[in-house]
C-alpha cells in the first residue's frame, strides 16, 4: 500500500511522505471494518487507489491550493472519504466530518484522536438538520456516494458561504444527473463553475468532480426535510 500511494502522491504533486498517515489510516479502517460495515473494499491496493488516492486527487485541485484556515465540511463522511485525507494531505484545512450514522462518527472520533487530527470535529448529524447551526459557516464543502446531485445540493449548498464551493465527486457517467441537477443549483444560490474529470493515480479509474461555486445566498426554506427532498428534488 505504501508504494502505491508514494507513486500517486507523487504523480499528484503531493507531499509523498504523507502516505504513512494515510496507511496508518487505511490500517484503523481495515481494522474497524472486521466488527462493522465501514467499507466493501477492503483489497489494500484497490483501497490505497480507490478511497485515498481518489480522495488525495481532490487534494490536488486548485480549489484547494490555499487551504489556510478554510473551513471544510464533508457530508456524508462514512468511514471518512474525502474528509480525513483531505485533512491529512491540507493540514491547513478545518475540517467538519458530518455523518447520520452514530457508529461511523464513533470510528471517525477515535481514529481522528489515533492519527493525532485533535482538530477535526466530528458531527453526528443529518445535514439537512444541520444546516440550521452550520448554515452558510464552510468555505468548502465536500461529498462522495450519498445521494443524486438534485438531493445533494439541498444537503450541501445550505452549508457553504457566498464565495465558497461545492465540489460533488461523482462518475464520469453523470451527464444526465448534472443536467437534472440544474434548477437545484440556481435555486440554492450555485452556479457550476467547471467539472474535472480525472485518472486516479496508479490505476485505470477516471471520476469527476463537479464544482459548485455559491454566489448568492440560499433562501431561507431550504433545506427541507429529508423526506420532502427525496420526494420532491428541486
Ligand atoms: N462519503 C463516503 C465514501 O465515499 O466512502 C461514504 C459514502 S456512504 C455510501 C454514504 C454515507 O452518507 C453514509 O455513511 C450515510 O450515513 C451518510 N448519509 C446519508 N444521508 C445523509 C444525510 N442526509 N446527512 C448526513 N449523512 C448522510
Amino acid at each position: 500500500m505504501l508504494d502505491i500511494l508514494r507513486v500517486g502522491l507523487a504523480e499528484l504533486g503531493l507531499d509523498e511522505a504523507k502516505a504513512e498517515p494515510l496507511a496508518e489510516f487505511a490500517r484503523l479502517v481495515l481494522e474497524k471494518n472486521r466488527v462493522m460495515n465501514l467499507t466493501a473494499i477492503t483489497d489494500e491496493a484497490d483501497f490505497a487507489r480507490l478511497h485515498l488516492l481518489d480522495s488525495a486527487a481532490l487534494a490536488s485541485l486548485p480549489e484547494l491550493a490555499e487551504p489556510e484556515g478554510a473551513r471544510a465540511v464533508d457530508v456524508g463522511t462514512g468511514a471518512g472519504f474525502p474528509g480525513v485525507p483531505l485533512r491529512i494531505l491540507c493540514p491547513g484545512i478545518q475540517m467538519t466530518l458530518l455523518d447520520s450514522t452514530g457508529k461511523r462518527v464513533d470510528f471517525l472520533r477515535d481514529a481522528c484522536a489515533a492519527l493525532g487530527l485533535s482538530d477535526v470535529a466530528c458531527v453526528h448529524a443529518r445535514a439537512e438538520e444541520f444546516a440550521a447551526e452550520g448554515r452558510e459557516s464552510f468555505d468548502l464543502a465536500t461529498s462522495r456516494a450519498v445521494a443524486a446531485l438534485p438531493v445533494l445540493c439541498e444537503l450541501c449548498l445550505p452549508l457553504v458561504r457566498v464565495g465558497g464551493r461545492f465540489l460533488a465527486m461523482k462518475s464520469t457517467q453523470s451527464d444526465s444527473e448534472l443536467s437534472d441537477a440544474a434548477r437545484a443549483v440556481e435555486t440554492l444560490g450555485g452556479r457550476v463553475a467547471r467539472t474535472v474529470d480525472y485518472a486516479i493515480p496508479t490505476g485505470d479509474v477516471t471520476h469527476r468532480v463537479i464544482v459548485i461555486e455559491k454566489v448568492k445566498p440560499t433562501p431561507a426554506k431550504y433545506p427541507r426535510a429529508f423526506g420532502q427532498i427525496k420526494k420532491k428534488p428541486l
